[in-house]
C-alpha cells in the first residue's frame, strides 16, 4: 500500500492527457442537476496531476446547494451512489484551499476534486464507494494517473504560519481523512498510497498533526473494523458495474492491466439511476425503509457498519427555536448522548447525559451534537495544546460567557482565558 516516490509519481503524468475533452466523461452516468452556473467561467487546466478526495461533512442537500453556487468541486457523490457533476472535470474547481504537493501550491491548478457526501472519520455507504471507485478509475484513464496520485484534501491541505507555527504546517484538514486508509483503499481499488509526506520531508511544512500523519501514512487503519467484511469480499480489480457505460470511440488512454479470470463478487448492488435527485438520508426514516445500500449492506449480505439510528441526526449546531423545546426536539436519538452539549441562553451548560431529554429549554438554547469538551484555555494553555490543528476548524467552537464562536472565524488574539473548547468527539 505505499510507494516511497510519491513526486516522481506526480509529474510523470503528461500535461496532455488535460487536454482530452469533457466528452471522455460524457459517455458516463452522472447527473447534471447540481451543475454549477460558474462553470462556464472557469479556466481549462493546463494539467492534472491529482485527484483529489474530499467529504463534505454535511448533509447531501446543503452539500449539493454549496458546491454548486461557489462552483467548489468537479464531481460530488451522494449516499445512495449518485454522482452530480458540479464543474467539468478539465476545468478549475476551487475545492483545496491552501494546498500544497511536492512543493506545488494552489493545487486546485491542476486537480481533480471529488466530494464525497459524509464525514472524514465515518465509513461511508457502500453505494457511494462502489460509485467513487468507477469514477476514480474513470479519471485516472483519462488522465493517466497512477494510484499514488489519488490523495485527500487533508494530504494537501496546509495552514499559514501563526503564532504556534512559525513556518506553514500541515494538518489544517482531516477532510477525506478515510480515503487514505489502506481498507478504504482497497475498497477503492487503489494498490498504492504516498508513504511519506513530501513536503514535510523536504521541511517545506512542519507536522501540526500528527495523528492525522499516523492514518495518511502510519499502520493506523481505522476504518478496517467497519469494513471488514467488505474489505474481504471486495474484488482485487473493478467490479464488471455497468454504473459508467463508456461509448465507443471514448477515448482509450493506456489499456487496463487484463483482470484476473476469475469473476469478482460486486461490492455493492447498483446505484440508484443518476438522474435521480439527490436524496439525503432522512433521519425520521426507518433504517429498514432505507434503500439496501446504506451502510450495512452489501447485495443483502450484513457487514460490519452499523446502520445508521433511525432517529440519528448529522453532528453539528443546532439552535432551539421560537417557543423553546428539549434535547429530545433536537438531538432526537442524541439527546441523552454524553456527547451532545448544550449551552443556555445564559451560558450554563452540561452533556446530554446530565439532562433529561424531554427537560423544557428555552428558546436560544445551543446544542452541539457529536462533541466533546477537549479544554479550557489558560496561561499555560494554548487552543492548539488543547486540540491540535482543530484550533481554527470551522467544526469547533470556542465558547467564553454566552459567545460561541466557531474555529474559522476566530480571532487568535482575542481568545480569552477560560474559553472552553468544543471539538468533534
Ligand atoms: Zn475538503
Amino acid at each position: 500500500m505505499s510507494t516511497g516516490r510519491p513526486c516522481r509519481a506526480i509529474f510523470a503524468v503528461l500535461a496532455a492527457a488535460a487536454v482530452l475533452a469533457a466528452d471522455a466523461l460524457g459517455a458516463l452516468k452522472i447527473s447534471p442537476k447540481y451543475k454549477s452556473p460558474r462553470n462556464g467561467e472557469r479556466d481549462v487546466r493546463k494539467k492534472t496531476s491529482l485527484i483529489v478526495l474530499h467529504t463534505t461533512e454535511a448533509p447531501a442537500r446543503s452539500s449539493l446547494n454549496k458546491l454548486s453556487e461557489r462552483g467548489e468541486a468537479h464531481f460530488c457523490v451522494v449516499e445512495d451512489g449518485t454522482v452530480y457533476s458540479i464543474i467539468d472535470h478539465n476545468r478549475v474547481a476551487f475545492h483545496a484551499g491552501r494546498s500544497m504537493w511536492c512543493g506545488r501550491r494552489a493545487v486546485d491548478a491542476f486537480s481533480v476534486g471529488i466530494e464525497v457526501v459524509g464525514s472524514h472519520d465515518r465509513p461511508v455507504t457502500m453505494a457511494q464507494i462502489a460509485a467513487l471507485r468507477e469514477l476514480v478509475a474513470s479519471l485516472k484513464r483519462i488522465y493517466r494517473l497512477p494510484d499514488v496520485n489519488v490523495v485527500t484534501h487533508s494530504h494537501v491541505a496546509y495552514a499559514a504560519p501563526n503564532k504556534w507555527h512559525k513556518k506553514a504546517s500541515r494538518g489544517r484538514k482531516r477532510c477525506g481523512m478515510l480515503f487514505a486508509t489502506p481498507t478504504v483503499r482497497r475498497l477503492l481499488g487503489l494498490k498504492t498510497r504516498p508513504a511519506f509526506d513530501p513536503d514535510v520531508k523536504a521541511r517545506r511544512l512542519v507536522n501540526a498533526d500528527p495523528g492525522l500523519s499516523r492514518v495518511l501514512y502510519g499502520p493506523s487503519d481505522f476504518m478496517r473494523s467497519s469494513y471488514a467484511a467488505a474489505a474481504k469480499a471486495a474484488p482485487a480489480r473493478p467490479a464488471a458495474n455497468n454504473f459508467w457505460r463508456r461509448a465507443g470511440g471514448a477515448p482509450a488512454a493506456k489499456p487496463a492491466p487484463k483482470p484476473a479470470a476469475k469473476p469478482a463478487a460486486k461490492p455493492a448492488a447498483k446505484p440508484a439511476a443518476p438522474a435521480a435527485p439527490a436524496k439525503p438520508a432522512n433521519p425520521a426514516v426507518p433504517a429498514s425503509a432505507r434503500p439496501a445500500q446504506t451502510p450495512g449492506f452489501v447485495r443483502g449480505r450484513r457487514v460490519h457498519v452499523p446502520p445508521p439510528a433511525a432517529d440519528a441526526v448529522p453532528e453539528g449546531l443546532y439552535t432551539i427555536g421560537k417557543g423553546g423545546g428539549s434535547l429530545a426536539s433536537v438531538a432526537r436519538g442524541m439527546a441523552s448522548s454524553p456527547y451532545t452539549v448544550w449551552i443556555l441562553p445564559d451560558g450554563a451548560w452540561g452533556t446530554g447525559d446530565r439532562l433529561r431529554a424531554d427537560a423544557p429549554l428555552p428558546e436560544g438554547t445551543r446544542v452541539l451534537v457529536g462533541y466533546v469538551a477537549a479544554g479550557q484555555v489558560g496561561p499555560k494553555r494554548s487552543a492548539v495544546n488543547i486540540c491540535g490543528a482543530k484550533w481554527r476548524s470551522p467544526e469547533t467552537w470556542y465558547f467564553h460567557g454566552t459567545t460561541l464562536v466557531s474555529g474559522d472565524r476566530i480571532d487568535d488574539k482575542s481568545i480569552r482565558r477560560g474559553t472552553m473548547i468544543f471539538v468533534r468527539k
